[in-house]
C-alpha cells in the first residue's frame, strides 16, 4: 500500500469505529459524518449540473444520493432502529440483511472486517 491509502485507511476507520464500540453517550456517532460528507458532495454535483450545465454530474450527484439514502434507511434505521419504523419486517430478505450486519459487528477492530454486502447480501447469510 501507497502511503496515501494508508492515511485514507486510516482516516475513515476512525470516523468508522466508534460505530463498532462507542465510546460517548450521544446520539449521533461519528461515523454519521459520512452523511455530511456524501451530502456536500451530491450538493456540489447539483450545482454544477445547474449553474455550470455540466449535464452528466446530474447523474453522479443523484446515484451518491440514491446511496446515502439506501445506506440511512437500511443501515441506520432498519438494521439499528435510530427510529420506530420498520421493525416488524421479517420476510427473507430482512432476516439475512439483519444476520449478514450481526456479523459485520462481532469484530472490533478494523483487521478482521466482515463484509455484509449491505443490500446485495452474500448468499451465505439466508441459508439458516
Ligand atoms: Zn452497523
Ligand atoms: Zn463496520
Amino acid at each position: 500500500m501507497v502511503y496515501t491509502q494508508v492515511y485514507y485507511a486510516w482516516f475513515l476507520w476512525s470516523l468508522h469505529k466508534d460505530h463498532h464500540h462507542k465510546d460517548h453517550d450521544s446520539w449521533f456517532e461519528r461515523n454519521d459524518a459520512f452523511f455530511i460528507f456524501y451530502a456536500i458532495v451530491s450538493m456540489t454535483c447539483f450545482y454544477l449540473w445547474n449553474y455550470e450545465n455540466i449535464w452528466f454530474c446530474l447523474p453522479i450527484g443523484v446515484g451518491i444520493m440514491a446511496y446515502g439514502a439506501a445506506y440511512f434507511i437500511v443501515h441506520d434505521i432498519f438494521i439499528h432502529q435510530r427510529f420506530k419504523m420498520f421493525r416488524n419486517a421479517n420476510n427473507w430478505y430482512a432476516k439475512g440483511v439483519r444476520r449478514a450486519h450481526k456479523i459485520h459487528h462481532k469484530h472490533l477492530g478494523k483487521e478482521e472486517g466482515e463484509c455484509f454486502g449491505m443490500l446485495v447480501v452474500p448468499f451465505k447469510y439466508f441459508k439458516k
